[in-house]
């Protein structure tokens, strides 16, 4: 009978004892582990701490009883190997709890220790409020420290996978999370354009992000634990969670005699097999050769280890009944990964460009931003995909996708075709499930290989968001071919607008002596524009990767340091914590606090004020102890319905975001009386808005707060003053008699709110016409709709008795519903009214 000793019980050691058993019914299998448990989900371990997983329980894939009576393995938890004596095929073990010390042999050994976090020896790193996470203890520890001392603020030390997943996860239970970089970017597995998506994500989710910058000290003061920065900088904490990367747990390893590497990994083969014969390793202590690079390398991943577990066991025994197992090879991991970072989902297979040219490896790569689906169905969102290969040969070498949906799949797909040593040819060629909801009928997969073929057949140059400034330094001449609107709204420096609508029309203004740098939104039209180009004979030329999106969001910046200084914070923390958790639980309190009759609405693609207006339009309908569950794609919509609750009384039972689509449920009060806040209490139910501008901007600005202070329950009075008239007349206004200067008035001034101009930037109505299709695209209610809905909800427009008399309007020139005043019945508005705006 053959006899396996297993070090390590979790992902690869216990996975590699089971596998033994179902091969081998008559070993004697052994599991040392050194904790309490076994075969638990690390992975799992941040969600636990955010109150995502909510049992502890759910964290156990299988106790040590369970794997005993199902596989008959002899599992001993609290019982650490010490050594490891190679010659004579024995393991020494302490038994923690009574520090008995006792030693097995083995025909095969098995070691699976995992890798442990790096703890840098700097001067403080041993406050007990600084934590790693690797274990169950380790959030266990994590989790008491929230519950009992309820932190304000956390520094996150490394912006790898884990301290990430742990950002989000303790934003969730409403700590304000710094994190701490050292590098210029979060995640380093991908690149820095695609990381740069993922900065201004975290940023907008009110993380604090600091880049190039890392701990220097640690340090006590007052009551916190201050972490000093190498900059010099000064961040106090309540708590610190240092996720700086792991290093391979490989003393026992080492002190064995194993061959290592050289960051102290165990070398094995594809059997996974060490460099003593009867001694095996799997798991994050385990470095195998890269089917990418050649090279050896650790890949700390929960799916490796897995797998290499089932080889191992493949490896050290020929199945009892004769089936066929031996022999079978591993080969190697290629590091494929992903981290849900707040709502965007990350993920990577492969080599990036980075990796690439550490292994000196002449590499290419396209990045493309289609939707998660097609965009004519509800629900698609951006998604950006990277894709690297191999310049000579076209053999794919890496991809990395950022996004909110569909992420997945397609790094998958990705993943699968790299590990067969596809080419990017076989993107093109792939062929998907397609209907609407789910991608489009050219999946983003498609697409990048179209663009990668298109560049290695030649009908395509590119250049990348980092080459633009030596670029232009050299004289290039940069060639923007999106539409005038697009450009208004941003566009390199330097750049010359020439739509590719435009272009056939206007190559005379293109010079041949110069290098033509193209770009557009995302890359397509740039692509038709160079195609033009290169067929009316320039050579010179080369479309920029990922177009205007991917140049903005590398070149952004990339931090929010100081976000958390003192004042800021209190109305931040408010904001961030509508949901109360019970002490300990994990869960919120205030969920159980729902009624049973609920109103589902949809105020989806409205923008600002339309979610309100619609809630408020609800909320009037509904009965008292009515929950109204609202959901908007509004980013401001989080924000609008707290403090929209707060003014009308009626109760913010939380307000979740998911994937884009904010829902908040609240409940209506009975009377509405302002419930939160004191100062609240008191605000007058009153706001008075006086008009005096005629800029279109500023009419709309002015509509806007109107809505919104009526859809709060206000009531709102307008008052129109000189200039302001135009925004209140007749588009169809009947001809009446004026005197000379009445008509010039009328003649110089704009006719009514479709003539009104923008206060900048108008370029002679231009201006105007692309914040009208501007707010058309973006489904923001047109100026007219505004004036329409105001009425409707009961605000007051006054046109000034004194004004129209000056600027010669007459009164059958005003819109329905205008109602003519004096300067009394403005005071006697604004005399009740905590909300006096003068525009
Ligand atoms: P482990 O699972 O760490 O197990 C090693 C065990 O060996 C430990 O329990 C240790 O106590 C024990 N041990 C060590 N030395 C001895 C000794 N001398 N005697 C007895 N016992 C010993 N990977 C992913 O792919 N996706 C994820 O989303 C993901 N998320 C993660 C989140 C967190 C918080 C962490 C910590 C890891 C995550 N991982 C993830 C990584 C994944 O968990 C590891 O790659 C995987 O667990 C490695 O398996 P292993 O068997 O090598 O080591």
């Amino acid at each position: 009978m053959a006899k396996y000793v297993i070090i390590g019980g979790v992902a690869g050691g216990a996975t590699a004892a089971a596998r033994l058993r179902r091969l081998d019914e008559s070993s004697e299998i052994i599991l040392l582990e050194r904790g309490d448990y076994i075969s638990y989900a690390n992975c799992g371990l941040p969600y636990y701490a955010g109150g995502v997983i909510k049992e502890r329980s759910k964290l156990f894939v299988m106790t040590p009883e369970k794997f005993r009576s199902t596989l008959a393995v002899d599992v001993r938890t609290g019982h650490e190997a010490s050594s490891i004596d190679a010659k004579a095929k024995s393991v020494t073990i302490v038994e923690k709890a009574t520090g008995r010390t006792y030693s097995e042999s083995y025909d095969a050994l098995v070691l699976s220790p995992g890798a442990e976090p790096v703890k840098p020896l700097l001067p403080g790193i041993d406050d007990e409020r600084i934590f790693t996470l690797r274990s169950v203890p380790d959030i266990d520890a994590i989790k008491e420290h929230i519950d009992a001392k309820r932190p304000e603020r956390a520094i996150i030390v490394g912006a790898g996978f884990i301290g990430l997943e742990m950002a989000e996860n303790l934003r969730e239970r409403g700590i304000f999370v710094t994190i701490v970089e050292a590098l210029d970017q979060v995640m380093g597995v991908i690149d820095q354009e695609m990381a740069a998506i993922v900065h201004q994500h975290i940023k907008a989710k009110g993380v604090e992000l600091y880049l190039s910058d890392s701990v220097a000290a640690f340090e006590r003061r007052g009551g916190k634990i201050v972490v000093r920065l190498k900059s010099g900088k000064d961040l106090p904490a309540d708590m610190v969670l240092l996720s700086i990367g792991v290093k391979p747990d490989t003393k026992l390893a080492k002190e064995a005699g194993l061959e290592l590497d050289q960051r102290g990994a165990i070398l094995v083969d594809q059997g996974m097999r060490t460099s003593d014969p009867f001694i095996y390793a799997v798991g994050d202590a385990v470095a195998c050769v890269s089917p990418l690079t050649g090279k050896a390398a650790a890949v700390p991943l929960a799916g490796p280890a897995n797998k290499e577990a089932r080889i191992v066991a493949d490896t050290i025994v020929a199945s009892a009944d004769g089936a066929s197992t031996g022999g079978r090879k591993y080969g190697g991991a290629i590091g494929t990964s992903i981290a849900k970072v707040f709502d965007l989902t990350v993920a990577c297979t492969g080599l990036s460009e980075k990796a690439c040219d550490r292994d000196r490896i002449a590499h290419d790569a396209v990045i493309v931003h289609p939707s998660s689906h097609a965009g004519y169905y509800p629900d698609a969102k951006p998604f950006s995909l990277k894709v690297v290969f191999d310049r000579d040969s076209g053999k794919l070498l890496g991809a990395q996708a950022v996004g909110y949906d569909g992420v997945d799949k397609r790094i998958d797909v990705i993943a699968a075709f790299l590990s067969m040593g596809a080419g990017v040819d076989a993107l093109t060629k792939f062929e998907h499930a397609y209907a609407p909801p789910f991608a489009s009928a050219k999946d983003p997969v498609n697409y990048a290989g179209f663009v990668a073929e298109n560049i290695r057949a030649g009908l395509s140059a590119q250049v990348r968001w980092n080459d633009v400034s030596r670029l232009r330094t050299e004289g290039a001449f940069l060639l923007d071919v999106r539409t005038p609107e697009e450009f208004a709204l941003g566009h390199i420096e330097g750049a010359v607008n020439i739509s590719n609508t435009d272009l056939r029309a206007r190559l005379a203004e293109i010079p041949r002596d110069r290098f033509i740098l193209l770009y557009c939104g995302v890359g397509i039209r740039g692509y038709l524009a160079e195609r033009i180009l290169r067929q009316n004979g320039w050579k010179d030329l080369a479309n920029l990767a990922g177009g205007w999106k991917t140049y903005e969001a590398a070149t952004e910046v990339q931090t929010n340091e100081d976000i958390y200084r003192p004042g800021l914070a209190a109305i931040t923390r408010a904001r961030l914590e509508p949901v109360a958790y019970a002490e300990g639980s994990g869960q919120p309190e205030a969920i159980a606090a729902l009624s049973s009759q609920t109103i589902e609405v949809d105020a989806c693609g409205l923008q600002c004020p339309g979610p309100i207006m619609r809630l408020k339009t609800e909320m009037d309908k509904a009965a008292v102890g009515t929950t109204l569950k609202v959901r908007a794609t509004d980013p401001g919509f989080a924000r609008d319905a707290e403090a929209w609750c707060h003014l009308t009384g009626n109760s913010l039972v939380g307000i979740e975001e998911n994937k884009g689509i904010f829902e908040a449920s609240i409940q209506k009060n009975a009377g509405q009386e302002p419930s939160v806040s004191p100062t609240l209490r008191s605000v007058g139910k009153e706001a008075t808005l006086i008009v005096f501008s005629d800029d279109f901007d500023r009419a709309l600005a002015s509509f806007v707060i109107a809505n919104g202070a009526a859809a709060s329950g206000k009531k709102v009075t307008m008052f129109f003053t000189f200039w302001g008239l135009s925004v209140v007349k007749r588009r169809k206004a009947p001809r009446v008699a004026k005197d000379f200067m009445g008509r010039m008035f009328g003649m110089m001034l704009p006719k009514n709110s479709g003539k009104l101009s923008l206060s900048k930037l108008n370029m002679g109505g231009m201006g105007a016409a692309m914040m009208k299709g501007r707010m058309k695209a973006k489904k923001i209610d047109q100026l007219e709709t505004m004036m329409e809905s105001a009425l409707k909800a009961g605000v007051r427009m006054t046109a000034c008795q004194m004004s129209m008399d000056i600027m010669g309007v007459a009164r059958e020139e005003l819109m329905d519903g205008v109602e003519i005043g004096g300067v009394a019945s403005y005071l006697d508005a604004a005399s009740g009214a905590n909300l006096n705006l003068f525009i």
